[in-house]
């Protein structure tokens, strides 16, 4: 979007509008790949009816049936995969890449600049090429072991997406003014096998730490006030850049920007969760307490074959461990239920782990049996309306947790960082708290401000307000204004 706005397109949200269309898709699991399918489809009837000229499909989906989408869907002129970006004002048929001044991607283009300024480092499938970046030994030996191989997707091309971006890179922010979230890795080395990620996003790399540092710069400069790093795995940033600990110095780093009021990464590895990082966490006022670590099952024997290891009394002992270095930290995770082989007892343990770890907030996603995955030839599959039972069991359970914990928030005062009008009704607004990661959390409905006085008639979005918990339900709690903004 960056790119496109920087290269003279007015950007909409209203298709109906556009002459040209962009879907950019996701095909990490089954509901992914129908929703993006859905979208294009949809969007393809604008440009039947005529009002667009153009219709794109960008991201995941071009990565595993490139070949596919033009042939089943003719409305589509022109894919971008997600290792080809810049390409996508060709694509839009508006400037070829090389007559736009895009500092930075033509670095990228002619093969110099960031994957030149990268540690230097021989991989050990052979010399890596200078326009690549530097990996990691180990997704280097996953390579080797066809961790990486698309030769199951007809129609995917063998070639992994290398792109990183860069400061330079310009971006077009569709998040509320004060909240951005920043990618600081890209790719995965890991083995899980229900995942297909690592195949469309190819091998771990990290973005340069003083690339992350001057984008957080620019970007509070801009006015954002919360910043969420992310990446497929972010506890594993700059190992192949040689930093030692390079998520808990990046966050070091950034926590001293000036005007950054919130901080966070999301999607640590369970083991990779060291004191240091949580000492880190621990010793900013401006580093959200808030810990999301996706665990995936908590039976040893499903993790043994989803190739993740630790078990229940692991994670129960990890868990301790974070919530004694960081009191009061809030934790997040997401579990996968129907794995092939999964039994009863397995079921049965993870909703006993569930109950006594107690997290704050739990997503369970159901699994999906995909072409290129490992477990994709495992026997033993779960029926689906096993998979979709054991779903709603589990979403019971944490449901009852969830409620029983924000009732404990009754009384507290917390600093909310008013977002807007509820979707709902005008009559409540919606924030957040530090315990809230954008779009994935519950929610603090505020339903009362007349503390701040008779002239303040509302609230002012991207301002952070004290605020007392007065109500709780399931996963959203009730709030009033006690004063601000901050
Ligand atoms: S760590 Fe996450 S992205 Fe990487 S293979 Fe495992 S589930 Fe997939």
């Amino acid at each position: 979007m960056g790119l496109l706005d920087r290269a003279g397109a007015r950007l909409t949200s209203h298709p109906e509008e556009a002459e040209i269309l962009i879907v950019n898709t996701c095909s990490f699991i089954d509901t992914a790949k129908q929703e993006s399918v859905d979208t294009i489809l949809e969007m393809a009837r604008f440009k039947t009816s005529g009002s667009a000229k153009r219709l794109i499909v960008a991201g995941c989906l071009v990565e595993r049936y490139r070949d596919e989408i033009q042939k089943s869907i003719p409305e589509v002129d022109a894919v971008v995969g997600t290792g080809e970006l810049e390409s996508i004002l060709e694509a839009a048929g508006l400037a070829r890449p090389q007559a736009i001044a895009v500092p930075g991607l033509f670095n990228i283009l002619s093969g110099s600049g960031q994957a030149e300024s990268r540690p230097g480092k021989e991989s050990q499938a052979g010399t890596h090429k200078a326009n690549q970046p530097a990996f990691r030994a180990e997704g280097d030996l996953r390579e080797q072991q066809g961790r990486f191989r698309r030769d199951d997707w007809q129609g995917a091309t063998h070639m992994l997406p290398t792109y990183l971006y860069d400061e330079s890179t310009p971006r077009f922010l569709t998040t509320p003014k004060s909240s951005a979230y920043i990618k600081i890795a890209e790719g995965c080395d890991h083995p899980c096998t229900f995942c297909v990620i690592p195949n469309l996003r190819g091998k771990f790399r990290s973005r340069r730490f003083e690339s992350v540092v001057a984008e957080a710069r620019q970007l509070v400069a801009r006015g954002v006030q919360e910043i969420t790093l992310i990446g497929q795995d972010t506890t594993c940033y700059g190992e192949d850049l040689g930093l030692k600990d390079g998520l808990a110095t990046l966050l070091d780093a950034l926590a001293s920007i000036e005007g950054l009021r919130w901080l966070r990464f999301l999607y640590a590895y369970p083991n990779r969760i060291t004191n240091r990082l949580l000492d880190t966490i621990a010793k900013h006022d401006n580093i959200c307490k808030y810990l999301d670590v996706p665990l995936q099952h908590a039976s040893p024997a499903v993790l043994k074959t989803m190739k993740r290891g630790a078990g229940a009394d692991i994670f129960l002992k990890t868990l301790e461990k974070v919530r004694a270095a960081v009191p009061g930290i809030a934790l997040r995770t997401s579990f996968i239920v129907g794995f092939p082989g999964e039994s009863l007892l397995d079921f049965e343990l993870l909703q006993a782990f569930i109950q006594e770890a107690r997290f704050d907030w739990l997503g369970v996603f159901n699994y999906s049996d995909e072409e290129g995955s490992g477990a994709f030839s495992l026997d033993a599959k779960i029926p689906k309306r096993t998979i979709e039972a054991r779903k709603r069991r589990l979403m019971k359970l944490q449901q009852s947790i969830s409620k029983r914990a924000k009732q404990q928030w009754v009384g507290r005062e917390l600093v909310v960082l008013a977002e807007g009008e509820s979707e709902e009704t005008p009559l409540l607004w919606e924030g957040r708290t530090q315990f809230h990661a954008p779009e994935i959390d519950g929610k603090v409905y505020i339903n009362d401000f007349a503390e701040l006085g008779p002239s303040v008639a509302t609230l002012e979005p991207g301002r952070f307000y004290k605020a007392q918990i007065t109500e709780a339900h399931e996963y959203d709690v009730v709030a009033r204004i006690v004063s601000g903004p901050l």
